[in-house]
């Protein structure tokens, strides 16, 4: 398994007691697939990604990325982890306001230590499978929110990682942005065969997920993917997916 969070509690300090964040979490995501985690605001999603980011360590259970346990690792085990082997989509962009698109992507692999030549031509590679390519020396004021936000996605895979997490990429989005994210996530997570667990709150995209989960009150719960879309699949198989809108978003 790429990703497993076993039976993780996480709880945060709260006046004189502590709020439970996330009540004994058990999650396994494989390679290649993707969990959507849907659940209302403050029900523990941001947390929960927080935790399989490694940026959180939870109060007890364990959290498992590519076959190693977080369990115990120093903080230079754990950066060192972050780098190669997660990646990382917040819900705002981030991206630095003096780089490029292509740079922002090319910062990610001199920090891993990548030679800046390779790091150019994946950089230019992957801002093309994200539907970027003539986009990739624009700075992000020239960038759409749609635009900036495929650069964001794109970042996160410069390294290669084997787990993808992505928190809420559509809020700032409008529906039809939104799906096209989504539909991009989902493609990618075939592509780069990676295990993603996407945070929304919003269902309404979720037509092509491999597996879905809610979550309420730090407590998660497997759920059945709504079937819009599935009628012309056999039964337990994704839906296939959109054609990705490669550079239609303005
Ligand atoms: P979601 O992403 O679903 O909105 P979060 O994981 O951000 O939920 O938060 C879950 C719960 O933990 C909420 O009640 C929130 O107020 C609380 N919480 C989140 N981060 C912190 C923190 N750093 N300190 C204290 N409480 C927090
Ligand atoms: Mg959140």
């Amino acid at each position: 398994m790429s990703l497993s969070l076993t039976d993780v509690t996480l709880t945060y300090p709260d006046g004189d007691t502590r709020l439970t964040a996330l009540d004994h979490v058990t999650l396994d995501v494989p390679k290649g697939t993707m969990t959507a985690v849907t659940g209302p605001s403050g029900s523990g999603k941001s947390s929960l990604l927080a935790v399989a980011a490694t940026l959180i360590t939870p109060d007890s259970g364990t959290v498992t990325v590519d076959g190693a346990t977080t369990t115990g690792m120093n903080r230079g085990q754990l950066t060192d982890l972050r780098r190669h082997r997660i990646g990382i989509v917040f819900q705002q962009p981030n991206l630095l306001p003096a780089l490029t698109a292509a740079e922002q992507l090319q910062v990610m692999a001199q920090i891993a230590g990548h030679q800046p030549a390779k790091a150019r031509r994946r950089a230019l590679d992957l801002l093309a499978v994200v539907g970027l390519a003539d986009r990739a020396d624009h700075r992000p004021h020239q960038l759409s929110g749609g635009q900036r936000q495929r650069v964001n996605i794109a970042r996160a895979l410069m390294n290669n990682p084997t787990v993808l997490l992505v928190d809420e990429p559509t809020s700032a989005l409008d529906h039809d942005r939104g799906a096209a994210v989504i539909d991009l996530i989902t493609h990618l997570t075939h592509r780069q065969a990676t295990a993603t667990v996407l945070v929304t709150h919003d269902r309404s995209h979720l037509t092509a997920v491999d597996h879905l989960a809610e979550i309420h009150d730090g407590r998660l719960q497997q759920a059945t993917p709504p079937l819009r879309g599935r009628a012309s699949t056999r039964s337990g198989e994704p839906t296939p997916l959109r054609t990705v809108d490669e550079g239609g978003c303005s």
